[in-house]
């Protein structure tokens, strides 16, 4: 069976980036009919960080993901780490160390003197004699002292590491008794049984002082794959300049959970050169084995152009409610779906639709003074009031072709051209020049709102 997880450091919020990792876990667990497992690494061991695991909770709730099993934390699980720790003790695999701080600093300087990577001398490995009086001691694990650790990664292929550049005895244990990151990390997933780590490239050089850990307990090692990290447009770390970072800063600009996760499995991943990914398509597709060498650039055009797409493409009952999050109500609405068929194809956000929603229902408080120049001129109350006779004595108004006749009569009456009509009775109901088709909106407000929108226009 396959088991992913999703191991998140508590920063209060999901990163788009992390969701990015939590999405290729689940993913790769679900087609497998696997676990995908949520592990929050909260090591300072004074308190649970539940809000962090709400936070990730209410993103993953928005977004749809789900994980399995319960919520493991770093911080209810000191006391494994050291009966891990204890174990290694035991079996002689680590041992503890007493060189002071003033000690390790003298060694660091010498080395960086000689200008040697600064690493631990292995002065304690083998050390059986009487420990130094009252001095504390850190645990260190046996790392190997030389040749190569190979990672086998899914993304990179064979990554070897010299061990004289990367590793020494590391600390796997404080004076204090708490435990190091690296080490913490190997003993989970091992326990929580997590056979396939997918996880941001910065952490590939953890993985040989992991692999160390696996091997000192007797633990399988599981697949790793490194996923490049996700890139501005100038090849640099996403940071909060180019875009939000925030997973649900996104559902605050009016984006859909399916656009976001189509964006995010596209960063970074691709199957030849499709770009629409629902869910399910996912779930049949994705293989963290073809996911890209190289980092991949956030492009929020792709995300807006996605957006669109899904906007587009959701059911108008769906779409209410989205929109009910941007502060519209239409349930109630008679003529929701006029309203909804005209600004679906239009939208690239739920906030830009809101918006232009609004627009259409809401009377112009103020009519555009560049508009008004353009588009009203001299015969235009004359035009306007023609139109509101024709309306008042049309019957049965009810389509946006209905509203499209009476404008036809009357441009036909008057002898003037479409845009005689169409730029006034615009500014009227609009209070501009632009938005959708003129017989649409007024089939949305209907005939009584026409009318009082283009008196409003007319006493202005
Ligand atoms: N806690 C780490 C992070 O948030 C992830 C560790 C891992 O996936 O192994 O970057």
């Amino acid at each position: 069976m396959i088991v992913t997880r999703f191991a998140p450091s508590p920063t209060g919020y999901l990163h788009i980036g992390g969701l990015r990792t939590a999405l290729l876990n689940y993913l790769w667990a679900r087609r497998n009919g696997g676990k995908f497992l949520l592990r929050i690494e909260d090591t300072d061991f004074s308190r649970n960080d539940e809000a962090a695991a709400l936070a990730i909770v209410e993103a993953f709730k928005w977004v749809g993901l789900e994980h399995d099993g319960t919520i493991e934390y770093q911080s209810s699980r000191l006391a494994i780490y050291q009966e891990y720790v204890q174990k290694l003790l035991d079996s002689g695999k680590a041992y503890k160390c007493y060189m002071t701080r003033e000690e390790l600093d003298a060694l660091r300087e010498e080395q960086s003197a000689r200008k040697e990577r600064p690493k631990y001398d292995n002065r304690y490995r083998d050390f059986t004699g009487t420990p130094p009086e009252g001095r504390e001691a850190v645990i260190r694990i046996k790392a190997p002292l030389e040749g190569t650790i190979t990672v086998h990664d899914g993304v990179k292929g064979d990554v070897v590491f010299n061990v004289a550049d990367i590793l020494d005895d590391f600390i796997i244990a404080r004076a204090d008794g708490t435990p190091t990151y690296n080490f913490v990390v190997a003993v989970d997933d091992a326990l929580m049984g997590v056979t396939d780590v997918i996880r941001g490239d910065d952490h590939l050089s953890n993985t040989p002082k992991q692999m160390v850990v696996y091997e000192a307990l007797g633990f399988p090692i599981p697949r790793f794959f490194h996923v490049p990290m996700i890139h501005n447009h100038e090849g640099k770390k996403l940071s909060k300049r180019d875009g939000a970072t925030d997973v649900m800063a996104y559902k605050t600009l009016g984006y859909t959970p399916e656009a976001l996760l189509n964006f995010l499995v596209r960063l970074g991943w691709s199957h030849g050169d499709q770009e629409i990914f629902s869910m399910k398509e996912m779930l049949e597709l994705f293989d963290p084995n073809d996911i890209n060498r190289s980092a991949s650039v956030y492009n929020v055009e792709k995300l807006d152009w996605l957006n669109a797409h899904y906007i587009k493409n959701t059911p108008n009952d769906k779409l209410c409610e989205l929109l009910e999050f941007h502060g519209v109500m239409l349930v109630s609405h008679d003529k929701r779906e006029i309203l909804l068929d005209a600004l679906k194809e239009r939208s690239k956000t739920l906030v830009e639709m809101a918006a232009q929603i609004n627009e259409i229902l809401v009377r112009p408080e103020m009519f555009d003074e560049a508009a008004l120049k353009k588009g009203y001129k001299e015969e235009s109350p004359m035009i306007l009031k023609t139109f509101a006779e024709a309306l008042r004595n049309a019957s049965e108004l009810h389509l946006p072709s209905d509203y499209h006749h009476v404008m036809e009569e009357v441009v036909a009456k008057l002898e003037i051209g479409f845009g005689k009509i169409g730029q006034p009775l615009r500014i009227a109901l609009m209070g501009k020049l632009s938005g959708p088709g003129l017989d649409t909106v007024m089939a949305i407000i209907g005939v009584d709102e026409t009318l009082a929108r283009i008196e409003a226009l007319l006493n202005h």
